[in-house]
């Protein structure tokens, strides 16, 4: 097969939420992009994930992000001309026992000492009004009124047709094969294409280890299998997004009755293949978990579950900022959470390749924190 060659200001590796985020960004500061996709739009997390939108129980360095980036969800049809289904409806973590909600209070202080107040502790009769239909024995939780949940597979897909309205080629079926320097440029090759750039954005999610190799950085991040599933309809129950301070729980319920049950079970990840197997001992547990936090879900049926693979990282906050190199810059290994900080890490990101001024902090999120020589 002949390759094309072509040429634009900035290289994208990954079309998720960051990669197509990122392109519309820098678009919209008139640079000309090119992403390029191995698979097709959506096809890995951004695309299948639970569409939590959450500031609640954030890694403190994330925080101030979550919040920014929860100010651009609230108006982000102004951004891509689509709601993305975003709806606030709050999350609530929820305590099971006094050592559960001693823990909750601990977490809501550590986060108000750091100058945020959207963790509020509820009692269990303002737990009762929030989950009319969570378990008696719960006794309170964790609460943060405006966090909610969008359409993943709809929001990914609304930044790639914005994207491709700003001018953004993206380049589905291209895997990147191969990187190398030519000149000032950084040459990415795949099996049908080559093109050139001064400018590179690793934003290739689980892969992002071996594409940040090959521009001369090192991040140990693992390929998950995340998994999570649905429910036939059942009568409305709940409203906020619900997790739990001594489970592993996520859990939602949608307008149309049915309810998705996660929170971080793993199946297994063959990443090379595109593959994911399921575990369905990680699935029942997830079940259990739901049923002991909202005893209605006994009569569930469970409908459907998949697994998405995600890329994790060893501190469990994801790499966003520049490269060794000129021209490298990284934003992958979102570590499960990545979704809700997808409409604001591609701004930073087109901030920082701008050389413009980054107001919220990013330092502990910087590649180089995985070198054996952390000054480096
Ligand atoms: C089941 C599940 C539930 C989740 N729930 C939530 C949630 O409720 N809230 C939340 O905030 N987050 C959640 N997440 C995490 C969130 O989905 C991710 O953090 C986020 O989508 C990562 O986006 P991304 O663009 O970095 O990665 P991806 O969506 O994985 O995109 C990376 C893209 O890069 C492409 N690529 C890789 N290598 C190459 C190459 N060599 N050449 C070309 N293309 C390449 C891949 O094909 C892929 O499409 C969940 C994840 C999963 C799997």
């Amino acid at each position: 097969m002949s390759t094309s060659k072509q040429t634009a200001d900035a290289i994208i590796v990954g079309g998720g939420l960051h990669g197509c985020a990122t392109a519309l960004y820098l678009a919209m500061r008139g640079v000309n992009c090119a992403v390029l996709e191995k698979d097709y739009v959506g096809r890995h997390a951004s695309g299948v994930n639970a569409g939590g939108v959450r500031r609640l129980g954030r890694a403190l360095p994330e925080v101030p992000l979550a919040d920014t980036a929860l100010s651009i969800w609230r108006n982000i049809e102004d951004l891509i001309d689509d709601d993305c289904g975003f709806k606030s409806l709050g999350q609530v973590k929820v305590a099971e026992n006094n050592a559960e909600l001693s823990a909750l209070k601990n977490r809501a202080k550590t986060v108000q000492d750091i100058g945020f107040l959207h963790e509020e502790i509820i009692d269990q009769k303002q737990l009762r009004e929030l989950l009319p239909a969570v378990a008696s024995h719960c006794i309170g939780g964790l609460y943060v009124n405006g966090d909610g949940h969008a359409n993943p597979y709809r929001t990914v897909t609304a930044f790639k047709r914005k994207a491709i309205s700003m001018g953004v080629r993206i380049f589905e079926k291209t895997p990147v094969t191969e990187i190398v320097r030519h000149g000032k440029n950084w040459q990415v090759k795949s099996p049908s294409k080559k093109i050139e750039a001064p400018i590179i954005v690793n934003c290739a999610g689980a892969w992002g280890g071996s594409i940040a190799a090959q521009l001369g950085d090192y991040a140990p991040v693992e390929a998950q299998a995340l998994m999570l599933m649905i429910t036939a309809r059942m009568p409305h129950f709940v409203k906020p997004v619900v997790g739990s301070q001594g489970r592993t729980l996520s859990f939602k319920q949608f307008d149309n009755g049915t309810v998705m049950m996660g929170g971080a079970y793993q199946g297994s990840a063959e990443p090379e293949q595109n593959n994911t197997h399921l575990s369905f001992n990680g699935l029942a547990k997830n079940a259990r978990a739901a049923t002991a936090i909202f005893p209605i879900m006994r009569q569930a049926t469970i409908v459907r579950s998949w697994a998405g693979i995600e890329g994790v990282m060893p501190d469990n906050i994801p790499v966003i900022g520049a490269g060794s190199a000129d021209g490298v810059y990284h934003a992958f290994g979102f570590s499960a959470h990545g979704f809700a900080l997808g409409p604001l890490v591609g701004k930073i990101i087109t901030d920082l390749i701008d050389g413009g001024d980054i107001e919220l902090p990013i330092d502990a999120f910087r590649i180089r924190r995985f070198s054996q020589n952390k000054d480096i």
